[in-house]
């Protein structure tokens, strides 16, 4: 009979109940539990595995390229934010009502650690998210431009809650393909949340997107529901080399500056 009903259930594509039949059933009976209680349990059980499949396949689809998680942040190393305003990021009220985030921020201050460990949380609480360095971001948006297939790869993007797009600033975008860059902004405004590191300052943006007016409508956009956090201090690569490095800054001309520069100043 077991076997039968199993045969059903995997029929109706319920693989998680058809499992778990045999051990629901035989707890039921050792605690007497009700028919209805027990049906309850096989349905739950079909539904909280189906969710973490889909968790699974979207953290795949996500491209995170580290494992980088919130618990591992050390907010006593990085002050410019606190654990209880990352803590209340995590309803994700702000992809749900199209927020942007724009981490700004020098190197190593810990903005790709935060961006993979906000993009994991929002993950598992089943947003879907993609990732991309903002390099590879362009080199895709280049070359589906080329294959004249961009509606169809913006369409799917857009399916996403979150798209984080990392390091902009690092390498110069071609002006050329800028324009393409402030479509994608333009259709992200208000419909789906962006993510954005960057180590420039929206002053340098101009300069970096070679072309101040469409910099400006890109920023415009980005900053529109936004939250911007600043992020300085020492880079936590050189953590355990600072104070070797502080102790030869006596002795060097200041040439190799330690500390990053105050927010209002360039990043580098
Ligand atoms: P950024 O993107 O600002 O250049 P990263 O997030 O890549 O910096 O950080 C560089 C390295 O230092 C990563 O390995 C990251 O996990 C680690 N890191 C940075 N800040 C912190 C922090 N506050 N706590 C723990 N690890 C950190
Ligand atoms: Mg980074």
């Amino acid at each position: 009979m077991i076997s039968q009903l199993q045969q059903g259930l995997r029929s109706l594509k319920c693989y998680h109940m058809a499992n778990a039949l045999e051990e629901v059933i035989q707890t039921s009976k050792e605690n007497d539990v009700s028919y209805l209680d027990c049906l309850n349990r096989l349905v739950e059980a079909e539904l909280h595995n189906r969710r973490l499949n889909r968790i699974r396949i979207q953290f795949r689809r996500a491209g995170l390229p580290l494992e980088k998680l919130l618990e591992g942040f050390d907010f006593k190393f990085q002050t410019s934010i606190s654990k209880r305003q990352v803590n209340g990021w995590l309803d994700f009220s702000w992809l749900d009502n199209r927020e942007n985030k724009l981490f700004l921020g020098p190197s190593g201050v810990g903005k790709t650690h935060l961006a993979i460990g906000l993009s994991r949380e929002a993950l598992q609480k089943g947003y879907k998210v993609r990732y991309f360095s903002m390099c590879d971001f362009v080199e895709e948006m280049i070359l589906k431009e080329a294959s004249s297939s961009s509606k169809e790869w913006l369409k799917e993007l857009l399916r996403n809650d979150l798209i984080v797009l990392d390091e902009i600033g690092y390498l110069p975008i071609d002006p050329r393909y800028t324009h393409l860059f402030f479509q994608f902004i333009n259709e992200c405004y208000e419909y789906r949340s962006v993510l954005i590191t960057s180590n420039k300052m929206p002053a340098q943006w101009g300069s970096y997107f070679g072309d101040e007016s469409v910099a400006m409508a890109i920023l415009d956009r980005l900053m529109h529901h936004s939250e911007i956090v600043i992020m300085n201090g020492d880079s936590y690569r050189l953590k355990d080399k600072l104070d070797t490095l502080k102790a030869s800054e006596k002795f060097s001309d200041g040439a190799f500056p330690l500390r990053s520069k105050a927010p209002s100043e360039n990043f580098n």
